[in-house]
């Protein structure tokens, strides 16, 4: 097959993430990919602002994460969790209970990011099944949130841009308030929190746990909100006797600047989700996790068990590739690295608030936003950015870069220049 014949078939038989089958925007092929670079079949080689959607933070083909893999591979790549354990599962734990918020430390293994969640909100239901409490069943949480394409991950997104009309009256019904609009670094005033407090007020006995991404709302929005709003939100949820999600798959690992966003505000949630940057990128791997005591609650009633437990759970080449990922994170000066991308994201993407077209710009951490007046033209802006040698995937009025962590001054430099080059050329 050559390039063109690789993108006909392409085009008639698969389906992109959020992509039409009839009507398709186009793809590029990709050969090989390397540190900070992704290779194109005909040879063009990209800088990757988007770290393939906040997982691959080591870079492409690592070759300490290369070796992890292909030692499993030859000792076994699979084997049944159910009644089962080996080494790679339990190291991994070991390693996550040390990084892990004081008192987190049961850990359920899943296969992607939206099972997390779907697990993280079973076991709030079990929490209070457990309790006697049966009508705590619903949930809470803010808009231009985003947690997952399954059903009940689905639920807690944002209304309008998960699209909860098509799916009206089989989607389970939640609680909704605002986002907040006390940004990153701002002090939380009533007015920010009082709308979330008075949901919380008139609805706890129906809530079995608030969800949220803690500090930055990725995919939902990139926003990034002040910590003590999640602060107070903590201090509120323990007040009204009300579970507190933090869904970390994309704040964790130090994306924004801190291990876990909820460090910001120096939180401990009851229940926590990883995944994404959990591997390097490596595979789809991810874990929701709680403290003792929510467990042991669950567990004290009829059926006594944890009623979840899939077939790829605690996949041993999963494990070992976040073991290698997990050491790898562990031995850089994460502050230093982070806040190094930081000020040079600032620096360089700040003068764009003066361009015409531009209404934010924002940084925290690694992530670099340049929010746009108007919705952009997906395929014309990417096309522009390949033309640049960068890989940026604009979504909405958004236009962000969230590079690995091991990119280079230079390459940061080119990533950055070609972003407000092509944003300029929309003016
Ligand atoms: C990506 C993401 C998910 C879903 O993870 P998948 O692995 O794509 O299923 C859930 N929550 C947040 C915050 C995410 O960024």
């Amino acid at each position: 097959m050559n390039t063109a014949e690789l993108l006909k078939f392409d085009r008639e038989h698969l389906w992109h993430p959020y992509t039409s089958t009839i009507d398709p925007l186009p793809v590029y092929p990709v050969k090989r990919a390397e540190g900070v670079y992704i290779e194109l079949e005909d040879g063009t080689r990209l800088i990757d602002g988007m770290s393939s959607w906040w997982c691959m933070v080591h870079g492409y083909n690592h070759p300490a994460m290369n070796a992890a893999i292909e030692e499993q591979v030859r000792s076994m790549s699979h084997v049944m969790f159910g009644g089962l354990t080996h080494r790679p599962a339990v190291e991994l734990a070991g390693k996550l209970v040390e990084m892990l918020p004081a008192g987190i430390e049961k850990i359920f293994y899943c296969d992607s990011g939206s099972v997390a969640v779907e697990v993280a909100m079973k076991m709030a239901l079990q929490y209070w099944y457990a309790s006697g409490r049966e009508e705590k069943r619903h949930f809470m949480t803010i808009t231009k949130g985003y947690h997952g394409d399954t059903w009940n991950a689905m639920s807690v997104c944002d209304p309008v841009t998960g699209m909860h009309s098509i799916f009206r009256g089989s989607l389970p019904m939640q609680y909704f308030v605002h986002r907040p609009e006390a940004r990153y670094g701002e002090v939380c005033m009533e007015e920010h929190i009082g709308e979330f407090k008075q949901c919380l007020r008139n609805n706890h006995n129906r809530i079995a746990a608030v969800i949220l991404e803690p500090i930055v709302q990725g995919a939902g929005g990139m926003w990034f909100y002040s910590a003590d709003y999640l602060r107070q939100v903590r201090e509120l949820c323990s007040q009204y006797d009300v579970l507190l999600i933090c869904d970390e798959i994309a704040t964790g690992f130090g994306r924004t600047g801190k291990m876990w966003g909820g460090d910001h505000a120096g939180i401990v949630p009851d229940i926590m989700c990883i995944g994404k940057a959990l591997t390097g990128g490596y595979m789809s791997f991810a874990a929701t996790m709680t403290t003792g005591k929510v467990a042991t609650r669950i567990c004290s009633k009829d059926p006594g068990v944890f009623m979840h437990g899939p077939t790829f759970m605690g996949n041993p080449l999963a494990c070992a590739a976040a073991n290698a990922s997990l050491d790898l994170i562990r031995s850089y000066d994460l502050a230093e690295m982070t806040g190094r991308i930081e000020a040079q994201l600032r620096a360089e993407l700040l003068p764009a608030r003066e361009f015409s077209n531009v209404a934010d710009v924002r940084v925290l951490g690694t992530i670099g936003v340049v929010e746009l007046k108007e919705p952009v033209n997906m395929a014309l802006v990417q096309a522009a950015c390949v033309k640049e040698g960068v890989w940026i995937r604009p979504f909405g009025k958004l236009v962000y870069v969230m590079p690995p962590y091991i990119i280079r001054e230079w390459e940061l430099k080119r990533l950055t220049t070609a972003m407000l080059h092509v944003i300029s050329m929309f003016k």
